[in-house]
């Protein structure tokens, strides 16, 4: 009898090619995704007299630079030289090498780790790579996905293939069931808060127990899209029927006999009963609440009724500056509730939270609201604006005052000019609140995208259960 493996193992063994020395593997990837920041390998691969290996298993789309107003004049309506050339030079790339390219006109534009899923290019058992850290996304769907940088893509376009140390495997299990007003942003900032930045470092994440399969593809998608925050090679969710149910009848999803092989294969991929993790950590999903960064790192985060703490308190030194810093950023004092805290701005969008179920879940706190702080909403995909559309949604947005935007990766690291400006401080439903990573001097609070639509109508952090019950 064969031994018991992780879902992770079984993934890895299907691609490797060969190895080399104890701990390394020629991979072979299934799908790669390039977004503008691509033009470097491209160019490299160019110089070198090359064509991409592969073109049928790389995608194109254009979502960093990408403007988010304007957008109804295309690529006529890109008013910065730059960033037009930015956008006109992916499509170039794609042409040349025969790549698909969703481009900046294109009904099926968006966020590259939202039109993944979103197309069925994102499936259970594959490997996929993209030149963008939160990569990790498309674990959600049982793949082994990962962010890699501009000399590996080159060796992925070339070749098709890439060399991997083989990380370790951590499985976090969330169990119980979430309160109300607890969503998976909640969940991932209290994992993240829990191990730390470091605490997945090197390591591939399995998301398992009741919270995790109780939750959409989309709250999935969040989940492991901020494996990363906590240093994770990748993070994973089994595939099971909330995935099939989500894949079926997608543009790249298999049909009908293929459809049926390739079912069989993705219900052998959880891991098997009594397979080993080199580490276990487990949540209470039922002690969770809603979150709330106060520093300058996805770990300084705390539940939203509790208080930004005395860096004083914290036993390791190098956190301990850390947070004193983090607090002369943000310009905070300890021991002040969170909740209170003023906000200038607020933001919702991004590959974390631009989904349709976000954008639902800040609508119902939005209704009948108005904003008191200046909003916007930048969906995570054209398809998922046109949903929201026609579910009436950008209306509840656009009456409570927030401005409806076109898609992009928009204020997540403010390349495309949607930044914050400085000392504002910004409620958003990115991932990262690094100093400067909305804008020089822009002070980030992540949260929810419920919690943003309440900050947004108070002006301050505050506990949407609040509003939910007696909105
Ligand atoms: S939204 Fe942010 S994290 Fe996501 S792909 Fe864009 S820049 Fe990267």
């Amino acid at each position: 009898m064969n031994a018991p493996r992780t879902m992770f193992e079984k993934i890895w063994e299907r691609h490797v090619i060969v190895t080399r020395g104890e701990n390394e593997a020629l991979l072979y990837i299934d799908r790669n995704l390039v977004h503008e920041g691509s033009f470097h390998a491209f160019g490299t691969l160019a110089k070198e007299g090359r064509k991409v290996r592969k073109p049928r298993q790389t995608f194109a789309m254009a979502d960093h630079y990408v403007p988010t107003l304007g957008r109804e004049r295309g690529l006529a309506g890109v008013t910065d030289p730059e960033v037009r050339g930015m956008i006109e030079l992916l499509e170039a790339n794609a042409k040349t090498n025969g790549i698909a390219h969703f481009g900046i006109d294109d009904p099926r534009q968006g966020i590259v780790h939202v039109v993944g899923p979103e197309l069925g290019l994102t499936q259970p058992g594959l490997t996929i790579t993209c030149g963008d850290s939160h990569t990790s996304t498309h674990g959600a769907f049982g793949a082994l996905a990962f962010g890699i940088g501009a000399s590996q893509l080159k060796q992925i376009l070339a070749t098709q293939c890439l060399w991997q140390k083989k990380p370790r495997t951590l499985r976090i299990t969330v169990d119980s069931a979430l309160g109300p007003g607890v969503t998976a942003k909640d969940v991932i900032l209290a994992i993240v808060a829990k191990i730390g930045t470091d605490g997945a470092t090197g390591q591939v994440i399995e998301y398992g127990g009741a919270a995790i399969r109780a939750l959409s593809m989309e709250g999935r998608l969040t989940i492991c899209n901020m494996s990363i925050e906590a240093g994770a090679r990748a993070g994973m969710v089994a595939p099971d029927d909330t995935t099939f149910h989500y894949l079926a009848g997608r543009e790249y999803a298999p049909r009908g006999a293929d459809w049926d092989k390739a079912l069989g294969l993705w219900r052998s991929l959880p891991t098997d009963e009594g397979a080993g993790f080199d580490r276990e950590v487990a949540l209470n999903g039922a002690q969770l609440e809603p979150m709330v960064t106060w520093g300058t790192s996805p770990e300084e985060a705390a539940p939203v009724g509790g208080i930004v703490p005395d860096p004083q308190e914290i036993n390791d030194m190098d956190k301990r500056a850390y947070a004193e810093q983090a607090l002369a950023y943000m310009e905070l004092k300890p021991g002040i509730p969170l909740t209170g805290i003023r906000i200038d701005l607020a933001f919702i969008g991004t590959c974390t939270n631009g989904r349709i179920e976000d954008l639902r879940a800040a609508a119902a706190v939005l209704k009948g609201r108005k904003v008191v702080v200046p909003a916007w909403v930048s969906p995570g995909s054209t398809a998922v604006q046109r949903q929201a559309e026609a579910e009436g949604l950008d209306r509840i947005f656009r009456e409570a005052g927030f401005e409806w935007r076109a898609s992009g990766c928009s204020s997540c690291a403010a390349m495309n000019g949607d930044s914050v400006p400085a000392g504002m401080r910004c409620a958003s439903t990115s991932n990262r609140n690094f100093e400067g990573r909305q804008g020089k001097g822009a002070r980030t609070h992540l949260m929810s995208p419920a919690m943003v639509a309440a900050a947004a109508v108070t002006g301050c952090i505050t506990d949407v259960r609040t509003l939910l019950a007696h909105g």
